[in-house]
């Protein structure tokens, strides 16, 4: 299997995993778990939003959470915003990477916004200029490139133009976001193909929610064509309240042990994100969506010594 030998993991667990959660975590808590996650060795972390307050009240203190934190060297901390409210909130608070999202369904876009995807990616220009002049790298995020409820399958030419009006506006670091859970193994293989064929400067990240069960084999199926940088969620934990049904990232306990033991470099510790899946589990108050979380690792069984007894 012609796989890479080092990826790297982007934790989106102190965002996506958290901002849906009816338990909105305290202040400290975050603070606390984004300082484990950088000592668990993670080279990027999604710490919060500057979304409207009102909207995600659950990531209102994002900007304090960005003084408070122990920012380590060479680590990308990172916050996800809409506008250019947003970069003034990360200017103040010394957030030094943003990402703007687009979703890749034209129905959807024209539903919410009134305007094809290209157009709002026109309108993030203030943003990106802005953000840029203070320093600030800006990531760009496609939503639903690998189907969307509204039609289903996404063109690829589709994409192909929206990842052009990003690169056109000076976002060379770009995400393909399955928010749906629609994407399935062959289909993202061929897609992450075709993408880095025709977009050889751009740093492509994907990022899957396991809503089907397909978010790990497409991570395997993005690194079969190429791709290295993958964001998962600690514990599994989110969701999305505009798609049914729908499950968190793969979890980030789950991919850092399938790497170990496939051989995979991701520099993170096992043992330290699965004290982390414990702790945001208690948190939150229930369980995520996480495999390793339940059955521990497979070393585990190594040391419970099975007597090869067991019933089949
Ligand atoms: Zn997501």
């Amino acid at each position: 299997m012609n796989l890479v030998k080092k990826i790297t993991i982007c934790e989106v667990g102190p965002r996506d995993g958290i901002q849906n959660e009816k338990n909105i975590l305290a202040f400290e808590q975050k603070v606390e778990l984004i300082n484990d996650l950088t000592d668990a060795g993670f080279k990027v972390i999604e710490v919060g939003s500057f979304m409207h307050p009102k909207a995600v009240p659950q990531l209102a203190d994002t900007d304090a959470v960005f003084k408070k934190i122990n920012r380590r060297e060479g680590v990308e901390y990172r916050a996800l915003i809409a506008n250019v409210k947003g970069v003034e909130r990360a200017i103040n608070c010394g957030c030094s990477k943003v990402k703007l999202n687009v979703s890749a369904s034209r129905a959807h876009n024209l539903s919410n916004l009134n305007r094809m995807p290209e157009d709002t990616i026109v309108g993030f220009k203030d943003s990106v200029h802005l953000a840029l002049a203070n320093g600030i790298d800006v990531s760009g995020s496609i939503s639903m490139p690998f189907g969307s409820p509204w039609e289903y399958k996404i063109p690829l030419e589709d994409i192909k133009s929206i990842t052009e009006a990003y690169v056109k506006a000076g976002v060379n670091e770009i995400s393909l976001s399955d928010t749906s859970g629609m994407g399935v193994p062959n289909q993202v293989y061929s897609i992450c193909k075709e993408m880095k064929r025709a977009f050889p400067d751009v740093k492509w990240i994907l990022h899957f929610h396991n809503t089907r069960g397909t978010g790990i084999a497409n991570i395997v199926a993005g690194m079969a064509a190429g791709f290295t940088w993958f964001d998962t969620s600690f514990a599994g934990a989110g969701g999305c309240p505009f798609v049914p049904g729908a499950a968190g990232n793969v979890s980030t306990e789950d991919l850092v042990h399938m790497c170990d033991e496939m051989g995979i470099e991701t520099g993170i510790d096992i043992d330290k994100v699965i004290a982390i899946g414990k702790k945001v589990t208690e948190l939150i108050g229930h369980d995520g969506d996480s495999y390793v979380l339940r059955a521990g690792k497979s070393t585990d069984l190594l040391r419970s010594k099975p007597t090869g007894q067991e019933k089949k």
